[in-house]
């Protein structure tokens, strides 16, 4: 695709997007003709109470639950239109996703599991000394050599960050990322994701619960029971937080 082509296309945009889960007689509509444009270097957050479908919407914006109906285009692409593999690929190089149950890799380090994605690229150049700016700012540089299971909550939530952030990842896809952080490590990631948007020209969806995380936000869509029932401009915090870092 050339610049121009993703020039004009949205990020991310859904489309009457509808999703059944069937589990025998039972079926839950989880989303219902959700429809939502993301602009370019925009802060999206996603509000909602639990079961309202927000982990749902993330995961078919990121192509890994199949929809039950309606469109999903990332910079343009229909991912479910793809195979596997392909999609895969396109995942791991223009979306980084951060899973509300992190998806570490047990059996690897913290710093293994942030490498990961590039090492399946077939090593990034600069990758170590990427994975290295990641661990210092978000602090776990310490515990680079720990397993998952040897980490808390908070950092093995702090790791899952770091290898979604590694591929510098056009669109970056978080389900409630803050949920296991304190409230000084949580400040810290959104003035990180905000800096992305407004200097790199990266775009987020960002599931979260916490209102003091959707100030950082430029624009929040709330879920209601699969549907999105409210939108909500906003403009001041983005001023504070461009302010103060
Ligand atoms: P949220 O992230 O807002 O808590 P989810 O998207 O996880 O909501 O879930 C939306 C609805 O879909 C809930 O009723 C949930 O129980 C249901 N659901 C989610 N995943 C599955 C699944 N794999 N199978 C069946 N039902 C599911
Ligand atoms: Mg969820």
């Amino acid at each position: 695709m050339t610049t121009a082509t993703i020039e004009k296309t949205c990020p991310a945009e859904a489309k009457g997007l509808t999703k059944i889960y069937r589990a025998g007689t039972n079926r839950v509509a989880a989303l219902t003709d959700v429809s939502l444009t993301v602009r370019r270097g925009e802060f999206l957050t996603v509000m909602g109470a639990s079961g309202s479908g927000k982990s749902t919407l993330l995961h078919l914006l990121a192509g890994l639950t199949e929809r039950t109906g309606g469109e999903v285009l990332i910079d343009g692409v229909d991912l479910a239109k793809m195979s596997d593999a392909a999609r895969t690929r396109f995942r791991r190089r223009h979306i980084g996703v951060v899973f509300q149950a992190f998806n570490l890799i047990p059996t690897l380090t913290a710093e293994e599991n942030i490498l990961l994605p590039a090492l399946i690229e077939g090593g990034m150049p600069d990758a170590r000394k990427k994975a290295e700016t990641l661990m210092q700012t978000l602090e776990i540089t310490e515990r680079r050599h720990h397993r998952p299971d040897s980490l808390s909550g908070g950092e093995q939530q702090r790791v899952a960050i770091a290898r979604a952030l590694i591929m510098e990842p056009t669109l970056i896809l978080a389900d409630e990322p803050t949920g296991n952080l304190d409230s000084e490590n949580g400040e810290r990631l959104c003035k990180i994701l905000r800096s992305l948007c407004d200097e790199r020209e990266r775009t987020i969806v960002l599931v979260t619960h916490e209102s003091a995380v959707a100030a950082y936000g430029d624009r929040c869509v709330t879920l209601r029971d699969g549907r999105i029932s409210g939108e909500q401009v906003m403009p001041a915090m983005r001023h504070d937080v461009k302010g103060d870092t």
